[in-house]
């Protein structure tokens, strides 16, 4: 395990630097991530690379045994780059150039940017590569994080070379995105646009808008690429890594991990405004884009800058860490050591702050990993284990995202959050799948909205549920084909023969709206709420499980099931949080899959598993203390002492218990 902080030594006079770096140590930190956003330090001229200081630094880190992830600094390029080539900022959907002086922001087809990040990424490497102390290195930052693609000539120029790429002749493009609608036939690569915003009366053909999130996207990994091509090269042995911002929809993540050794992202929960399920999301969705265990290279520690809510109450960087380490992460660094003096980024508050003070954040951190430490010999090699997956596809949720046709929450993670805090609030461990993954050994597969969908998907769904599988679907499933037109079938296109229903017609309701919704299972019968979308199904060979109560299609049917060989295939056509708890507890209850143990509201509990034992990782996010029950065979994994019966976690206190699975 490793835990560590984000350090800008730059910034800082250099005889702080021994004092920061012995705090570290005395906080229990054994990683230090550098070279981040430096770019105009180590190069002040074109060419001209200045390295000694960073030579200093490793040196200090290495005397202290402090391990290090080495950024390539090219998220931020100096002012003399900008100065040598202006195009190397994008140009936004309004046609402008954006103006140099935050970062994050590049045009990816600029030979300057290109052959300038070539140079810095070289030099760094080939001082670097085989650097005893560096574990890894961190390629740009949080690519994309704004999610601007740019649109300037040199890049249209891209994307219709990528089209071509793609569709090989104008008619097969045509005929993709179906451009005799609106007299949009086009008879040469040139005039196809990049969709930039207009003074029109309706938005660019949703088809060319897929693309050419498919295209920016591939030009971000582009950009990985290039760098991690050199430090393949020239630094063999230290793996590569990217920190995706969260949930960012601005590249294909399941696209993008097969390029790197480690995939990690940055946390910044809203901490006590944030639902805990949020960043419990993420942490599986980032486990799941190369199904093993992931590092977080940003976690957030104090206040911050652009979301001015409350500082996190004492415990929740505690809860914050545990909860990483539960779901997965192998390595945990806290953003940042010390409060930024200058930048648009001062009120980020740190280990230390502006002053050189710690803060009670570094306590807390200290005391934190000295307890995560204490059990490192049960926690090493332990991962994982989950029994039901949920599988998401970004070219779906770019493709609802472009039209999302829905009042109040439009987010089209929204429909993924539907499906995961259910499971979440039973405390059910969850893997999110790319929807082309290996399903052996999941009892129940859901797959929230999956909007783009061929029959290679159908033919894989239904395959998976002959075999024994009990598969859930939820709304607008099978709309769209590959290319974003509608299939020429009513929905849910091709997984209609796999769900026994189609879907007659839907309904988009007003923010606050709801219908009701009778819901009967084998197991009783409920009266549940709709929201946001209500679709109405005709029923092939499913049966009916919900009905609307109400609306002019009371009476009309809102849920259904079907048997298919040895599984079932559920299908719900309408949205609200109680009508897919009860299904998905039916669906458990069926696979006989667990709650890892019986929680209060506010309580999380997840685990790691690994040589016959089970880590149970019980997050208390409330403000009073709460007690568990714990099984059988449960003890205290750093006394090995056993531990029975009600169990108290203190208020805003996490606490780990090991159980034996051999017992069960
Ligand atoms: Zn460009």
């Amino acid at each position: 395990m490793f835990y560590g902080t984000d350090y800008y030594p730059e910034l800082w006079p250099r005889a702080q630097w021994p004092q920061d770096l012995d705090l570290m140590v005395a906080a229990g930190l054994n990683v230090v991530r550098v070279g981040d956003l430096c770019w105009s330090t180590m190069e002040q001229e074109p060419g001209r690379y200045t390295f000694a200081w960073l030579d200093d630094v490793l040196g200090l880190l290495q005397e202290r045994g402090l391990r290090v992830v080495m950024c390539t600094p090219t998220a931020s390029p100096p002012p003399w780059l900008v100065e040598e080539d202006p195009t190397v900022m994008p140009v936004d959907a309004q046609g402008r150039r954006v103006s140099y002086g935050s970062w994050g922001a590049h045009c990816y087809t600029s030979s300057a940017l290109r052959e300038r990040t070539r140079g810095i990424v070289t030099a760094m490497a080939e001082r670097y590569g085989r650097h005893p102390t560096i574990i890894a290195w961190q390629i740009d930052n949080e690519l994309d994080v704004h999610g601007k693609p740019c649109h300037c000539e040199r890049c249209k120029a891209a994307f219709q070379g990528w089209l071509r790429e793609r569709y090989s002749s104008l008619a097969a493009l045509n005929d993709a995105w179906g451009t005799a609608c609106w007299s949009h036939i086009y008879t040469s690569w040139a005039q196809i646009p990049t969709p930039l915003d207009m003074l029109a009366v309706n938005a660019h053909n949703p088809s060319l808008r897929l693309d050419f999130r498919r295209f920016s996207s591939e030009q971000a990994v582009g950009y990985n690429r290039l760098q991690a091509d050199i430090l393949g090269q020239r630094a063999p042995g230290q793996q590569r890594t990217h920190n995706l911002p969260g949930r960012s929809l601005a590249l294909d993540a399941q696209r993008f991990a097969p390029e790197l050794d480690v995939v990690a992202w940055d946390n910044y929960p809203i901490w006590t405004n944030d639902p805990q399920a949020h960043p419990a999301l993420t942490h599986d969705i980032v486990r799941g884009l190369k199904r093993k265990p992931f590092w977080i290279l940003e976690q957030q520690v104090g206040t911050m800058d652009h979301r001015p809510y409350h500082a996190p109450h004492p415990g929740m960087l505690r809860l914050a860490l545990f909860q990483a380490v539960a779901h997965g992460a192998d390595a945990v660094l806290w953003f940042l050591w010390q409060t930024y003096r200058s930048s648009a980024e001062q009120y980020i508050v740190g280990l230390r702050d502006q002053a050189g003070r710690t803060t009670r954040f570094y306590d807390e951190l200290a005391a934190a990993v000295r307890d995560l430490r204490a059990i490192e010999h049960v926690l090493d090699g332990a991962v994982v284990r989950a029994r039901v997956a949920i599988l998401i596809s970004y070219e779906s949720l770019w493709a609802l995202d472009l039209q999302p046709h829905m009042m109040g929450d439009a987010s089209p993670w929204s429909y993924v959050e539907d499906c995961y805090v259910p499971l979440y609030r039973r405390n059910i461990p969850v893997d999110v799948l790319a929807v082309d993954a290996d399903l052996t050994g999941y009892r129940v597969v859901v797959v929230p909205a999956p909007y783009l969908a061929d029959e290679n998907l159908a033919a894989r769904l239904s395959a998976y549920t002959a075999g024994g599988g009990l598969l859930v679907v939820t709304v607008r499933a099978g709309s769209k084909g590959i290319s974003n037109l509608w299939h020429d079938a009513p929905l849910p296109g091709p997984l209609t023969r796999l769900l026994g229903v189609s879907v007659r017609e839907w309904d988009s309701l007003d923010t606050g709206e709801e219908r009701q919704v009778d819901l009967t299972l084998p197991g009783g019968r409920q009266t549940c709420h709709a929201t946001h979308w209500c679709e109405i199904l005709d029923c092939g060979d499913a049966t009916p499980l919900a009905r609307y109560l109400d609306g002019f299609y009371a009476g009309q049917v809102a849920a259904t099931s079907r048997m298919h060989g040895a599984g079932q295939a559920l299908y719900v056509g309408a949205r609200g949080v109680e009508l897919l708890t009860a299904v998905l507890d039916y669906v458990l209850d069926l696979a006989d899959v667990r709650s890892l143990l019986t929680a209060p509201e506010g309580v999380e509990v997840a685990a790691r598993e690994g040589k016959g034992r089970r880590l149970l990782f019980v997050l208390n996010y409330t403000a009073r203390e709460q007690m568990v029950d714990l099984p059988t065979g449960c003890t205290d994994p750093a006394t090995a002492q056993p531990l029975a019966g009600p169990w108290h976690v203190a208020a805003w206190d996490a606490r780990i218990v090991c159980q034996d699975l051999t017992l069960q």
